[in-house]
C-alpha cells in the first residue's frame, strides 16, 4: 500500500493484533462476573460480546472498502484528490503528488488546500499568479467551491494541468488532474502550422458556411487584413456563378478532396485560379472544413503559354506546323466522315532570304508578320493559316466545292502578298509561290498531304517563281529524280566532273571575236550533257553554286590567258553567289591565280540580283569594277524590268535576251523594243549585245538597228578550249550582208 495514502488522525488505529487482548479481557471478565453475579450478568456480557463482534465486522468491512478505494485510485492514470467540505485534504493518489511535486511536502491529511495553494503561489509554482497572487488564489478557490467546468492550470515547470472538480454528497470535493502538457504542445504546434503556413488556409463551418478561421497567408492572399474574414459567409471568396456548387467544396465526404481547381475572388475583385485541398474536420465541436488554397494563377498562365507555344508560331501568332498537321488531320477526318474536298496550300516567299540578309532579321521578322496579316485577311471562313517555318506558310481549306476555288484563292494570295510593303521606312517587294494538294486524292493522311503540297511548291520554285501549281503524281518521281541529280552534281563538282565551254561574242561592225562566254557543261554519265538551265537552280538550292561558280571562274581566267589579248572572257555570276560569300575576293583571287588582266574579265549578272535592293550588291559591284573588271547585264528584258537600276549602277554592257532576238526580222514590235534598248545603251554609253542570233536575217536586222555585238549559233555554239583556240586565231572577220 502506498505511503501517500493517509487516513485522518482521528480514526482509531486498530490492528488485528491490537484486538486480541480485548477479547481475552472480555473472556476473563465474563468468567469473573458469572462467578460473582450469576448467569444474567454473564448473559449480558455475552450480548455485549456479540455486539462487539458485529461492530468489529462492520469496521473490517469499512476498512476493506477503504483499502479497495485506495487501490482503485492508485490505478487511475489521473491525479485524484479528495477534500472534505472544508477544503481539507482527505485522500490523494501518487499521481496527484507527482503532478504537484513541488508542493507535495505540504500535503497532509487535514491540511487545507487554500494553505498549500498559498505556499505554492509564494514559491512561484503557478506562473499565472505572478503579480496578482491574492486575486489568483481567490479565483482558484472560487472555482473550487463552486466547480462548474474544467480549467487549465500552468505550472512553473512548463506543464499544463487540466483540472476538473466535483462536489460529493457530503459536501466534499473530488478533484481530477490530468497532465495535458503534450496535448497543449501538439495543439500549439498545430496552431503554428496553421497560422504560419505559407499556404493560404481557412476553416469554414459546414452548417453556416461562414469562415471560422483563416491563417495569415489566407488573409493576405484574399486581401482581408486582421480578422476581417472571420465570420463572413464563405461566398465572398467565390464568383457568383459558383455559389450554387459550394456544397461540393464545403460539405465534403470525409477524406481528402485533392486538386480541385476553382476560381476564387479576392477582396479587390480580381480572380485567381486556386488548387483546393479540403478536408472535413471538427472545429470547436462542430463540423467544419479545412481548406488549403494554392494559387496556381501563374502556373495556369505558364501552362496556357506553354500550350499556346506548342501550337503557335510566336512571331506571327499563327498556328505552327504541329497545329497545322492537326488541322489537316481534322479536315481529313471530316472528309472521311461526310465526304467533300479539302486543300492544303504551301506558300513560299520568293527572295525572302535576301531581304533577311540585307535588311537584317528584325526587318525580316516585320515582313513575316505583315505577310501573315495579309494572308489571314485574305482567307474566307473555314480556311486556317499557319506558319510552317522560315518563309513558309500553310493553309488548310475545308469544304471546297472544286479545285478552281483553290486556284482563285492562290491567285489572290500571290497578288496580295506581292503588293509592296513598307518596312523600316523602306519599300520592299517580295513574291509568293504556292503549291496545292487536294484532299483526299493527294493524301489521306495529314503528313502526306502536306508533303505533296510542299512538293508542288518546290516545282513552282524550280520553274519560275510567283505562281501556283497543283500537286501531280509525277512530281514524286520528279522530286526523287531531282534528289538524285543533286547528289550527282555534288559528286561532279567534287570530282572534277564539270567542264567549261566558250561561246564567242562577235563585233557586228567588223565580225571580229571580241569575247567568249564561259558556259558550264556537265557531261552526265547516264544522261549525257545536262543543260545548265536545269542544274544551275539545283546548285543554287543545294548550296553548291559557290563551288561551281568558283570552278568556272578560275578555269575561264586560266583558259583566257591563252587567248589573244583582244578577246575578253565573260563569266556568269548567280545572284546566289553574292549571298554566299565575298564575290570580290573570289574574283581577285582568280585574277591573281591566272594572271589575267582584270579588264579582260567580263562578269555577267542578271536583273534578279537587283531584287535585293541592297547596298551589299551595289557595293560589291562597285568593288568589282574598281578591280578593273567589266560588268554586263545578262538576259536583259526578261527579269523584273525596272529601269531604275540601269541608273543606279554604272555597268558596261547590256545583253538583250534571246527572246527579243528570235524572229526579230519579221516582227516590228520586237524591233521597236530592241531599238529602244539600243537607244538607251547609246545614251548611257553601254555596249549592246544581242544574244541567240541564229539566222542571217536576225543579224542583218540587229545590225541595222545598231547593236554593237552579237552571240549565237550563227557564229558559233559554245566550244571547248581546244576547239576555241584555232577558231580565235584562224577565223577571218566575216562580212555579213
Ligand atoms: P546565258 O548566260 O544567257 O547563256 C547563253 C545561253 O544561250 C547558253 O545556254 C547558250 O548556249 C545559249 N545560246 C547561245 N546562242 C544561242 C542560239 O543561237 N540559240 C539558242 N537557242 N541558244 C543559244 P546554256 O549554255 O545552256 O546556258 C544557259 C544558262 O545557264 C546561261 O544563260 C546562264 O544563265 C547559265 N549558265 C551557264 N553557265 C553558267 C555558269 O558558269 N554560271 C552561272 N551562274 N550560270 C551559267
Ligand atoms: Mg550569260
Ligand atoms: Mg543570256
Amino acid at each position: 500500500m502506498s505511503t501517500a495514502i493517509k487516513e485522518r488522525k482521528s480514526t482509531a488505529r486498530r490492528t488485528p493484533a491490537g484486538r486480541r487482548p480485548l477479547r481475552a479481557a472480555l473472556k476473563v471478565l465474563s468468567g469473573a462476573v458469572a462467578t460473582r453475579h450469576g448467569a444474567d450478568a454473564a448473559a449480558q456480557i455475552s450480548e455485549l460480546e456479540a455486539a462487539l463482534d458485529m461492530a468489529r465486522t462492520a469496521t473490517n468491512d469499512a476498512r476493506t472498502a477503504n483499502a479497495r478505494l485506495r487501490e482503485a485510485i492508485e490505478i487511475l492514470p489521473q491525479g485524484i484528490v479528495f477534500l472534505d467540505s472544508e477544503g481539507r485534504y482527505v485522500l490523494w493518489n501518487e499521481h496527484y503528488s507527482k503532478i504537484y511535486h513541488r508542493s507535495a511536502d505540504l500535503f497532509k491529511v487535514g491540511a487545507r488546500l487554500a494553505d498549500t495553494l498559498r505556499v505554492g503561489v509564494m514559491r512561484g509554482d503557478y506562473p499565472a499568479a505572478k503579480g496578482r497572487e491574492e486575486e489568483w488564489i481567490k479565483e482558484r478557490l472560487q472555482k473550487l467551491t463552486s466547480p462548474r467546468e474544467r480549467h487549465e492550470q500552468w505550472l512553473a515547470d512548463g506543464r499544463c494541468i487540466m483540472i476538473e472538480e466535483r462536489r460529493t454528497n457530503d459536501g466534499g470535493i473530488i478533484g481530477l488532474r490530468v497532465d495535458i502538457t503534450e496535448l497543449k504542445e501538439r495543439e500549439a504546434s498545430f496552431r503554428l502550422l496553421f497560422e504560419a503556413n505559407p499556404v493560404p488556409m481557412y476553416v469554414v463551418s459546414q452548417n453556416g458556411k461562414t469562415v471560422l478561421s483563416a491563417n495569415a497567408a489566407a488573409r493576405d492572399h484574399y486581401g482581408y487584413p486582421g480578422t476581417d474574414l472571420i465570420g463572413r459567409p464563405v461566398h465572398c471568396l467565390h464568383l457568383d456563378q459558383d455559389h450554387d456548387r459550394l456544397d461540393e467544396l464545403y460539405s465534403p465526404a470525409p477524406g481528402i478532396l485533392a486538386d480541385h481547381v476553382w476560381s476564387h475572388l479576392k477582396r479587390d475583385g480580381s480572380n485567381i485560379e486556386v488548387a483546393i485541398f479540403s478536408q472535413a474536420i471538427v472545429h470547436e465541436r462542430a463540423p467544419a472544413v479545412l481548406v488549403a488554397a494554392v494559387d496556381i494563377t501563374e502556373r495556369r498562365r505558364a501552362e496556357a503559354q506553354v500550350a499556346y507555344l506548342a501550337h503557335h508560331d510566336p512571331l506571327t501568332g499563327l498556328a505552327n506546323r504541329a497545329r497545322h498537321l492537326e488541322q489537316a488531320g481534322e479536315m481529313l477526318a471530316a472528309i472521311k466522315e461526310s465526304g467533300g474536298l479539302g486543300a492544303s496550300l504551301c506558300i513560299g516567299l520568293d527572295n525572302f532570304k535576301s531581304i533577311n540578309e540585307t535588311m537584317g532579321p528584325a526587318a525580316g521578322d516585320l515582313l513575316l508578320q505583315a505577310v501573315s496579316r495579309r494572308i489571314t485577311k485574305t482567307l474566307r471562313q473555314g480556311s486556317v493559316p499557319a506558319r510552317l517555318g522560315g518563309d513558309e506558310f500553310g493553309i488548310i481549306m475545308s469544304d471546297i466545292a472544286e479545285p478552281e476555288e483553290v486556284s482563285a484563292v492562290a491567285k489572290r494570295l500571290i497578288e496580295v502578298i506581292s503588293a509592296p510593303y513598307k518596312i523600316q521606312s523602306q519599300q520592299i517587294t517580295i513574291g509568293a509561290s504556292i503549291g496545292i494538294a487536294i484532299a483526299p486524292g493527294d493524301g489521306e493522311e495529314a503528313g502526306k498531304l502536306l508533303k505533296n503540297a510542299d512538293l508542288a511548291l518546290s516545282q513552282v520554285k524550280l520553274r519560275g517563281k510567283g505562281s501556283f501549281r497543283f500537286f501531280e503524281a509525277e512530281m514524286n518521281a520528279r522530286a526523287q529524280e531531282r534528289r538524285r541529280l543533286e547528289q550527282d552534281l555534288r559528286d561532279a563538282i567534287e570530282n572534277d566532273g564539270l567542264d567549261v565551254h566558250y561561246q564567242p561574242l562577235v563585233s557586228l561592225a567588223n565580225g571580229r571575236i571580241v569575247a567568249a562566254e564561259a558556259l558550264v557543261r556537265w557531261p552526265h554519265k547516264e544522261r549525257g550533257f545536262i543543260s545548265p538551265v536545269e542544274f544551275i537552280p539545283i546548285a543554287e538550292e543545294a548550296g553548291l553554286i559557290w563551288a561551281l561558280g568558283d570552278f568556272v571562274l578560275n578555269r575561264a581566267c586560266r583558259d583566257a590567258v591563252a587567248w589573244p589579248d583582244s578577246v575578253r572572257v565573260a563569266v556568269n555570276l548567280s545572284p546566289m553567289q553574292f549571298r554566299c560569300g565575298n564575290v570580290r575576293d573570289m574574283v581577285e583571287a582568280a585574277l591573281a591565280g591566272s594572271g589575267l588582266a582584270p579588264d579582260r574579265l567580263e562578269l555577267e549578272i542578271t536583273e534578279s540580283l537587283f531584287l535585293d535592293r541592297s547596298n551589299l550588291v551595289l557595293d560589291t559591284l562597285a568593288e568589282l569594277r574598281k578591280l578593273g573588271t567589266r560588268i554586263a547585264m545578262d538576259d536583259f528584258g526578261t527579269g523584273y524590268s525596272s529601269l531604275g537600276y540601269l541608273c543606279s549602277f554604272p555597268f558596261d554592257k547590256i545583253k538583250i535576251d534571246r527572246s527579243f532576238v528570235q524572229g526579230i526580222a519579221g516582227n516590228v514590235e520586237q524591233q521597236a523594243v530592241v531599238r529602244a534598248i539600243v537607244g538607251l545603251g547609246q545614251t548611257l554609253g553601254k555596249t549592246i549585245t544581242a544574244e541567240g542570233i541564229e539566222t542571217a536575217e536576225e543579224l542583218a536586222c540587229l545590225r541595222s538597228i545598231g547593236c554593237d555585238q552579237g552571240q549565237g549559233f550563227l557564229f558559233s555554239k559554245a566550244r571547248t578550249q581546244d576547239a576555241l583556240l584555232p577558231f580565235l586565231t584562224k577565223r577571218k572577220p566575216k562580212r555579213v550582208a
